[in-house]
């Protein structure tokens, strides 16, 4: 008597769709750094070495900037 209906699956995705809305979208792994500050942007990947190519990088000319493990 506990099968997960139809709606209850739904009502799930919604929630996890809104929460990875943005990056997820343009094609991004999107995982968020632990401290808050990036989120990776490589494309989709498995392994656990992220990178946000955007955010925090020394200079403008840079290719990547923060990296983490996760
Ligand atoms: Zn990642």
């Amino acid at each position: 008597m506990s099968q997960t209906t139809d709606t209850d699956m739904s009502l799930l995705t919604r929630k996890l769709r809104a929460e990875t809305s943005g990056g997820r979208a343009a094609g991004y792994c999107w995982l968020e750094h632990p401290d808050g500050k990036a989120r990776c942007t490589r494309q989709p990947h498995t392994g656990s070495e992220h990178i946000d190519y955007y955010t925090g990088r020394p200079s403008l000319t840079s290719v990547k900037g923060v990296e983490w493990t996760e």
